[in-house]
């Protein structure tokens, strides 16, 4: 097996080689931050705690910049971003660049510090924290910027010209990256009590000049190059709005002059309209494309590329963890040098590193073979600078021809393919599965036999998790303590957690997820065609990372996987206890995907597997089981034209999951995220008997699709307080929040529940929100 020297622990003393040889182009979008074991999550989360000085977290972020730009440096490549780096999100990094700080925050003008940027992020004790939202079709978050016709633009973060001179110091010259000004106003919301329908795009004149002032201080610094990602470019974007970028680059184009500008673009090819104004921007050298998503990109590249540009072909993948096949890039890249001419392409990936795991090295617990199918960021960086290389006429064979024996392994491996799977799975495109009984019917009859009070009571899963929690699991992974222990301390706290809620008076309970560590890690390990790594973590949102588990082969489940641990709780209780499950496309849209077969193949083996799951649990006396969809609306193509297929099998694929169970049985399903309003109709086609879904961040965004008029007769739980921040909300704010849904839903269908799950909250915080949500939904209950 032939792995790519890197590791950011392993670096060879610097500066080890800068290849004199050949200019060789070559160029990463951007770089995860958290570093190869979460050293950026510890560092935060000990700041946040009071556990260290802004000095300490400031250290460990350094250090971090400079392995990584140390570590692109050797590898050879030209083109190497700064300012990717961030403490929480870069477009919260933009929002503090321009000033654009909300009101509520008391910001009083001056270099941004951590004060502010944290209390935007995470909120403070009297204001809340800016919405979070997912970042195009990824599971990484970003901050949205709230934005009215008042707001004053002020250049009040210098931190791309900070890290640029940082790098500098280091003898490394970087390519400082910028959230494009477009791409900025896109993502921004209009701030409360502005008007829903501000036109954002009208601050274009009031951010330009900051985005000027920024670009010349790089200048200064002496950059020579700087990128600006504009990826809402791949969008289905009007006409307003195109023409909004070519206002933008003309206004901009002055102070681009003695600069390399590259717009990068990435997550879906560029539609035929949007690419002919991006390759027309002015004063813009070279154009970034992901060549991975995006399929059409080749045609329109051959249709035609301006003259004497620069063409950053992104065939490195930036979404997935899988070794790129070298030869297959090597033959699109020679192609694309036909079209453009050799000085002008660039090998580069087809998105930012960050949404992709860290450094193979570091895996130690994958065997060889499946090693060498993988590819993380530090591997990837090496692949593209091999790919230039080797376009140079500097082909390195060895390092190609392991990686043709590693694709050639993976494709006739015996551990990838389950025949019999593949059939079943094979057997339901095309079918349609539906509970027979209507859903008005089945929560008439689960209600008999559920009793519940209106406006029920209930959470979304997960309780803290604490360290000690944490301990056991890790203990017993490690096998330093016996099953029995294990499974004694995972009931003490289950049990606990019962007791709890029956104190609060919680109507429907849950066992609190104590024995999983990830929701979707938790059911990946327990099912075939699986594979875990030890540090494959992925930012998803400020310091949370999640470690995606790797789809390699065929899913099935050879036995039950969370029956023992349901059945024990609802033995605690005479309450309705929730059986707690992910959902197939939550498992697909949460996992490193198998890139030799379309995703809703693999989906429906999912499916199948979760349908015998739910089943069991039925059979062992659970009647309200949860499916959590968490991210079945992110994986939305961003593309309309490819949403329809994608919601058809990915409803399809939920319905698959309980399609087999009792009209008593109560399925709930549970989905974090607001924007909710487009897939309305495929949501109600999910056929679930009850919905709790995120809203408290998004101001009642949610509810305006009922306002207007659609019709909704399941159960639905919008949720009423924001459990990403520690902020502890009152039972008077909780029921105003209440009051609202109920003047747009009917009261026989609402649930009162948190946002998502508790388990990154601590008791202190937990045990008042949670007693005051109840107190809001008994006083309410006798208004009714
Ligand atoms: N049941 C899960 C929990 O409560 C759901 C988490 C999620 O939606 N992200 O933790
Ligand atoms: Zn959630």
């Amino acid at each position: 097996v032939h792995l790519p020297p890197s590791s950011l622990l392993s670096f060879p003393p610097f500066p080890a080689r800068r290849s004199s040889i050949t200019e060789m182009a070559s160029h990463i979008v951007g770089y995860p931050r958290m570093g190869p074991k979460r050293e950026l999550k510890f560092a935060l989360e000990a700041f946040w705690d009071g556990k260290s000085s802004a000095e300490e977290l400031q250290k460990v972020a350094a250090d971090l910049r400079s392995s990584i730009w140390k570590q692109m440096f050797s590898a050879g490549i030209k083109y190497i971003p700064s300012n990717t780096f961030s403490y929480y999100d870069q477009v919260l990094d933009t929002t503090a660049m321009l000033g654009a700080v909300p009101d509520r925050y008391g910001w009083n003008g001056g270099e941004i510090g951590f004060d502010v940027f944290f209390s935007m992020a995470r909120g403070n004790a009297s204001s809340p924290a800016m919405e979070m939202t997912k970042w195009f079709d990824t599971n990484y978050h970003y901050i949205v910027p709230e934005l009215g016709p008042d707001v004053k633009f002020s250049y009040a973060s210098h931190k791309a010209v900070n890290e640029y001179q940082e790098a500098k110091a280091l003898g490394i010259d970087t390519v400082p990256v910028l959230v494009g000004p477009v791409t900025y106003l896109l993502l921004s919301k209009p701030s409360k009590g502005v008007d829903k329908t501000f036109d954002l795009l009208s601050l274009l004149d009031k951010v330009l000049p900051i985005y000027k002032e920024v670009i010349s201080e790089l200048k200064a610094a002496g950059a020579s190059s700087i990128q600006l990602d504009e990826p809402t470019l791949v969008l289905d974007l009007d006409s307003t709005k195109l023409k909004a970028f070519t206002d933008a680059y003309a206004s901009l184009e002055s102070s681009f002059s003695g600069l390399n500008v590259i717009v990068e673009t990435y997550f879906a090819d560029v539609p035929a309209e949007a690419y002919n104004v991006l390759t027309s921007l002015s004063g813009v050298s070279g154009f970034g494309f992901d060549l991975v998503r995006g399929s059409k990109t080749m045609d329109l590249i051959k249709a035609g590329f301006p003259k004497d540009k620069h063409l950053f072909a992104g065939v490195v993948d930036g979404r997935n963890i899988w070794a790129n096949d070298l030869a297959a890039s090597l033959t699109t890249l020679s192609a694309l040098e036909g079209i453009v001419g050799k000085d002008n392409l660039v090998v580069s990936t087809s998105c930012s590193l960050m949404h992709t795991a860290v450094d193979l090295v570091n895996e130690t617990k994958l065997d060889e073979e499946l090693k060498s199918w993988l590819a993380f960021a530090a591997q990837k960086v090496v692949e593209v600078n091999a790919l230039s290389k080797a376009l140079a006429g500097q082909k390195d064979e060895a390092f190609f021809s392991a990686n043709a024996a590693a694709l050639a392994s993976r494709k006739s491996s015996p551990r990838v393919t389950n025949q019999a799977v593949q059939k079943a799975a094979a057997a339901l495109k095309g079918s349609d599965h539906r509970r027979a009984t209507n859903v008005t019917a089945r929560l008439d009859a689960q209600q008999k036999m559920l009793n519940l009070p209106i406006l029920p009571t209930t959470t979304i899963g997960s309780f803290p998790q604490t360290v000690e929690l944490r301990r056991v699991r890790r203990e017993y992974k490690a096998k330093k303590i016996s099953e029995d222990e294990y499974v004694n301390s995972i009931k003490e706290e289950i049990n606990k957690v019962v007791k709890l809620q029956e104190e609060l008076d919680i109507d429907v309970l849950v066992h609190g997820e104590p024995e999983r560590n990830d929701m979707v890690e938790y059911f990946g390990e327990q099912l075939s065609g699986f594979a875990f790594t030890v540090n494959g973590w992925v930012q998803s949102y400020g310091s949370r990372c999640v470690k995606p588990p790797i789809i390699y082969g065929d899913v099935s489940r050879p036995k039950a996987m969370t029956v023992f641990w349901s059945s024990m709780a609802q033995s605690m209780t005479s309450r309705p206890m929730k059986g707690m499950l992910t959902g197939p496309v939550t498992i697909l849209n949460w996992s490193f995907v198998r890139n030799d077969q379309p995703r809703f193949e693999t989906c429906y083996q999912i499916a199948l597997a979760i349908k015998d799951e739910v089943e069991d649990l039925e059979k062992a006396g659970i009647n309200v089981i949860q499916i959590d969809e968490a991210a079945l609306r992110e994986g939305l193509p961003l593309r309309k034209s490819e949403q329809a297929f994608y919601l058809e099998w990915a409803v399809h694929s939920f319905r698959i999951t309980n399609v087999g169970v009792k009209d008593t049985t109560q399925i709930h399903t549970h989905m974090c995220y607001s924007h909710f309003n487009d897939i309305i109709h495929s949501i109600i086609d999910m056929d679930a008997d009850v919905i709790t879904i995120e809203n408290s961040r998004s101001d009642e965004k949610l509810l305006s699709v009922f306002r207007e008029g659609v019709k909704y007769g399941a159960g639905i739980g919008p949720g009423v307080y924001d459990i990403h921040s520690p902020r502890i909300p009152t039972a008077d704010e909780i029921a105003d929040r209440v009051d609202k849904m109920l003047a747009v839903l009917e009261k026989n269908i609402l649930w009162v529940n948190p946002d998502c799950g508790l388990k990154t909250r601590k008791y202190p915080e937990v045990k008042p929100a949670l007693s005051n949500m109840v107190e809001a939904a008994k006083v309410l209950r006798t208004k009714l």
